[in-house]
């Protein structure tokens, strides 16, 4: 395995990494990033998850001249994938002075010109706008030296593909083209055949493996709850101990960060930490010392630890692979594990993919109730008193209770202590424990991607009738639904959706067959 200082990146690019906390290439990095710093093209069929993104922006950076003025396009196929796009480009970008911008449908126009006219080096755009925009004339891509297409395939679902046509016809010939795609129909071979040169095809489908006795499950988060859930795991289930997965050095101390503010016993472990830490980590974490260990996958290669209960995966990992060998840290010697993936709805397709290649089945986990973690605290709180009762010994604190018992009822005495107590360790009272609402678990939802839209004369009463004739979907479960011209978003809670994706619809609206797919919103 390489490093990123082996694949040729810049200095400047090479500081962003660090500063970021990638540790290592993932897999498509180390394959594509040499060849794009050579200046050739590039096929690369990856997933979302597995870092492509980095893998086409980080050599991008390195080649862009800064007062060279527009010289990169990045199609892709919705506003969210725009937005965050132009977002990991402008974090890649630290260190160089390069400007970029997200051109989407949606948003004002006339804003999008000003940003182009006072001069980008990155447009990051959806193709139908960014057609808008050169048909306008307020978009020249004459001097444009490299074009990404990013999601090709979905690109092409959402029937951008003449649009892209266009696009391609307007840009200078001589230029480099990086293709990106998590499948690679026919259809976008043909894009790749008549406008790239002589590509070099990579792609980094795992090798096939297996996984051992160890139960797995997954949850459905997002960025924003992703804490939230995980700490509702390990309280309404009790978790005692586990061994937490990262992606990078970053992550693994925030997350430390924030549960050892929660109280949880924790500590972390990644490539920038010394031997003796990381080994005085690993010995505490072995001895009970701490009851969680977070740890990026390079910090964890070659650790020895038996009897882990739990792996949690708060990042799914870039391929099955990696999946395995952290899975492999529980269900040992015969003993039964349990590993869970938490993942977001963008990622599920790579967590298909993880399946695919491990041939086995993770199970959807029900989110965890607050009335399971009040019920839980309770139970080991009311352990932890009886644990104390019988151990005895009391001396001193016996003698507070008959000053305090002199003036104030017994009963109060105590449901004071137990408070204190209480809020110290588990950073909540109970009372409120008790009045949280379980409204986090309902704002789950998941976005849907249907291949019908205005063109097919399609309106939102056809989608709320076409969703609520499948079994189990009523109209409450769609929480709303955007359709455009050529296809349409709904978005519906959770478990709707997961019906949903797997159900077979057998149904056309004028002559169209419908599909539906989980969309990437990013
Ligand atoms: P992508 O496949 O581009 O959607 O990337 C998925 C996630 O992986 C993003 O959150 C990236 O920040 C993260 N990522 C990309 N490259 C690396 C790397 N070398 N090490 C760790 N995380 C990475």
């Amino acid at each position: 395995m390489k490093t990123f200082e082996e694949l040729g990146l810049s200095e400047k690019v090479l500081k962003t990494i660090e500063g970021i906390g990638y540790e290592e290439p993932t897999r498509i990095q180390e394959e594509v990033i040499p060849v794009l710093l050579e200046g050739k093209d590039v096929i690369a069929q990856a997933q979302t998850g597995t870092g492509k993104t980095a893998a086409f922006g980080m050599p991008l950076i390195d080649l862009l001249k800064e007062e060279d003025g527009l010289q990169a396009l990045i199609l892709l196929p919705t506003r969210e994938l725009a937005i965050q796009v132009a977002g990991e480009m402008r974090k890649f970008a630290k260190f160089k002075r390069l400007k970029e911008v997200a051109i989407y449908g949606g948003q004002p126009i006339d804003r999008q010109i000003r940003t182009l006219k006072m001069g980008v080096n990155i447009v990051v755009g959806t193709p139908g706008r960014i057609l808008d925009h050169l048909n306008r004339r307020t978009l020249n891509l004459s001097k444009i030296k490299y074009v990404i297409l990013d999601e090709a395939d979905e690109m092409l679902d959402m029937g951008f593909i003449e649009d892209i046509e266009s696009i391609l016809k307007g840009v200078n010939e001589d230029r480099q083209t990086m293709l990106f795609s998590a499948t690679m129909p026919a259809q976008i071979k043909a894009i790749a055949k008549k406008h790239m040169k002589s590509p070099v095809n990579i792609s980094v489908m795992p090798k096939e493996v297996t996984v051992s006795t160890v139960k797995q499950y997954y949850l459905n988060v997002t960025e924003g709850n992703k804490l939230d859930t995980f700490t509702k795991i390990l309280d309404a289930s009790d978790i005692q101990s586990g061994l937490v997965f990262c992606r990078t050095k970053k992550s693994v101390d925030e997350l430390v960060e924030s549960l050892q503010a929660l109280g949880y016993s924790v500590e972390g472990i990644h490539g920038d930490y010394n031997q003796t830490h990381r080994l005085n980590a690993i010995s505490k974490f072995k001895d009970g010392v701490i009851d969680f260990l977070i740890a990026t996958d390079v910090a964890a290669r070659g650790l020895d630890i038996e009897n882990i209960s739990h792996v949690f995966n708060y990042h799914i990992p870039e391929n099955a692979e990696a999946y395995v060998h952290r899975i492999g840290r529980t269900g040992r010697a015969g003993r039964t594990g349990v590993a869970i993936t938490l993942v977001q709805p963008r990622e599920f397709k790579l967590l298909k993919m993880i399946e695919q290649y491990t041939k086995s089945k993770m199970v959807p986990m029900a989110m965890p109730k607050i009335k399971d973690v009040y019920e839980s605290r309770v139970n080991k709180f009311k352990k932890l008193i009886t644990d104390t009762i019988s151990e005895g010994k009391f001396g001193e604190y016996s003698v507070i209770v008959e000053q305090l018992a002199e003036e104030n009822d017994v009963m109060e005495v105590c449901a004071a202590a137990l408070k204190l107590v209480f809020e110290k360790e588990f950073k909540v009272g109970l009372n409120d424990l008790k009045e949280m609402k379980e409204e986090a678990h309902t704002n789950q939802s998941y976005r849907l991607f249907l291949n019908v839209g205005r063109e097919h004369n399609v309106t939102k009463k056809d989608i709320i009738k076409l969703l609520t004739s499948v079994k189990g979907i009523a109209g409450n479960d769609i929480f709303d639904i955007d359709t455009f011209n050529g296809f349409t978003f709904v978005n519906v809670n959770e478990e709707a959706g997961r019906k949903l994706i797997n159900t077979k619809l057998n149904v056309k609206i004028n002559g169209k067959k419908v599909n539906i797919a989980l969309a990437k919103n990013k």
